[in-house]
């Protein structure tokens, strides 16, 4: 967004040293022939010319007369724009504003013509009729489609479109929904993908800065061949997971991107779009990472679907990874459960064996609590859930009736610290930005052989895991159980060993602030 001449070509040198191939300059607030012409020509990078007008959801308060002045100074330039913007409604609607712009083309046969149409509120119901209306326009050397995603099912129809026209096609859907198009956009053949300078600057909703799009979503390595991932939430955008994953498919050379996937609460939502993106053939979606609150919709979606739920996800009745196995049957499994015994298990120098009649006190019995209830009741463990709620306590130590280890419930004021050996923190007590709480109080001093494990890994070292270390007590922080997680999940879509030192140290750094 153009502001002044020097300040833009400051700003096009920076994208350029990021990585980006062409400068969009949207001059709706510089309507100047004079400058933008100068602008043009001292671009370090070839440029789109834009001046989008209010009614198209631009700054540009204007007649369309001063405007095409504009475009013509900047055309007549001897380095004129590699591309003019014109809205499709402008160029349909006035013959002679239309002729105008051919007459600029003709006399710059270096610069094509970009047909728009953006819907900021929907998609269209006249969506394919206005790209062939673009197709069809003798001038138009690029059709642009953009309109506000309302779910992830549309960025489908946005990887489409590329398909359709014969010309170069730029489909994106803006929105908290269409970051999939976005990132995906080379994937699916489209002619270019839009990015802010950074994450903050940015000049349609949803969109990305270039460096996030170049480094985090792979945006060079992403192409046709690529496997897509993804995180499925509600909400997402605070995951770490694409974080992880991206890194992870960077440094073992594998050909995968991984997205944030916000789907709505309601299993409607789940199933709609999951399904979708399933039965989409060239987008190779090949698995997810399935987080609050879908963790239960995962099972009864994959059962739905005729897939196979790994029989320890169905016992806890929540799994966390959705994989397509290679016959394209969804499969649901629980990482969550081998991260959090294996993390307690390495604490204490022990194999899961040596949990056989072992005192542990688990705290919540929401999601993260039935996979760490279930995973150490397995393995012999005497567990005791304490919970706000007494009855879902009860219904998790039912739930878990037959294992090896025996389970029971308790309400959290009966907390015990002296009668366990292992503390499971699996509340949100302490997260952040509450991160004055703690589930367990006033700690005695205790020996090192008592293990105080939280679930929790933002922030990295909570009140209980910084109490529970002065008393003495051997501390696990959460980080060992999401990355633990993390990999299992890398390993099974991959079948290559996960980095998770690497996955580690990315957590750690952006926990920090990096
Ligand atoms: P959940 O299903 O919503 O369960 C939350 C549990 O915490 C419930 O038992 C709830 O008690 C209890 N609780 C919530 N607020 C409380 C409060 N103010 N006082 C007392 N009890 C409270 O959530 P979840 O998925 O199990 O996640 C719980 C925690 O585990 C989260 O903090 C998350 O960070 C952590 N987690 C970590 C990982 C990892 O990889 N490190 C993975 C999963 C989860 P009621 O039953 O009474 O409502």
């Amino acid at each position: 967004m153009v502001d002044s001449v020097d300040a833009a070509l400051a700003q096009a040198a920076t994208a350029a040293e990021r990585g980006a191939d062409l400068v969009e300059f949207r001059v709706d607030r510089m309507p100047d022939p004079a400058r933008v012409a100068e602008l043009v020509t001292r671009s370090p990078l070839p440029c789109i010319l834009t001046c989008r007008p209010t009614w198209e959801g631009g700054e540009y308060a204007g007649e369309d007369g001063p405007r095409l002045d504009v475009f013509a100074a900047a055309l007549a330039q001897p380095r004129p724009p590699a591309y003019l913007d014109v809205e499709l409604v402008a160029y349909e609607r006035d013959e002679a504003f239309a002729d105008r712009i051919h007459a600029m083309l003709h006399a710059s046969p270096d610069t094509g013509l970009i047909l728009s149409s953006h819907d900021f509120k929907t998609r269209p119901p006249d969506l394919l009729q206005r790209g062939d209306a673009m197709r069809q326009a003798t001038a138009c050397r690029v059709i642009k489609l953009a309109w506000r995603a309302r779910s992830l099912r549309d960025n489908l129809e946005a990887m489409e479109l590329p398909g359709m026209f014969a010309q170069p096609t730029i489909a994106l859907c803006m929105g908290e929904f269409g970051l999939p198009s976005r990132v995906l956009a080379g994937k699916c053949g489209a002619f270019l993908t839009f990015a802010g300078l950074d994450d903050q600057t940015v000049t349609a909703p949803g969109q990305v800065g270039v460096a996030t799009l170049k480094s985090l979503y792979r945006w060079d390595k992403v192409g046709p061949q690529t496997s897509v991932y993804g995180v499925v939430g509600w909400p997402v955008g605070h995951s770490l997971s694409p974080h992880l994953h991206n890194a992870g498919f960077d440094a073992t050379g594998y050909d995968g991107v991984y997205l944030p996937m916000p789907v709505p609460p309601e299993y409607e939502h789940f199933k709609a779009t999951l399904s979708a993106w399933l039965d989409e053939p060239g987008l190779r979606f090949q698995g997810a990472s399935v987080t609050v609150p879908h963790k239960e919709n995962l099972l009864r979606f994959v059962r739905e679907m005729g897939g196979e739920v790994e029989p320890l996800a169905a016992r806890i009745g929540a799994a966390n990874t959705l994989t397509v196995r290679g016959d394209g049957k969804p499969y649901a499994s629980n990482t969550d459960y081998a991260a959090a015994l294996h993390a307690v298990c390495d604490a204490m120098g022990i194999t899961p064996d040596g949990l056989t009649g072992r005192r542990v006190a688990v705290i919540g019995a929401g999601g993260a609590a039935r996979a760490v209830v279930a995973a150490f009741a397995t393995h012999g463990a005497s567990v005791v859930i304490y919970n706000r709620t007494l009855e879902k306590a009860e219904q998790l130590a039912a739930l878990c009736e037959g294992l090896p280890g025996k389970v029971v419930a308790a309400g959290m004021g009966h907390l015990c610290k002296s009668c366990c050996e292992v503390f499971i923190n699996c509340t949100p007590i302490g997260m952040h930005p509450n991160v004055d709480e703690t589930p367990i109080p006033d700690w005695p001093k205790v020996t090192d052989r008592t293990v105080v494990f939280d679930t929790i890994y933002n922030p990295l070292q909570t009140r209980l895991l910084r109490e529970a270390r002065a008393a003495g007590c051997t501390v696990i922080s959460g980080v060992e159980m999401f990355t633990r997680q993390a990999a299992a999940q890398f390993e099974q879509w991959t079948g290559q060993p996960a980095p998770r030192e690497l996955f580690e140290r990315v957590v750690r750094e952006k926990l920090a602030g990096g």
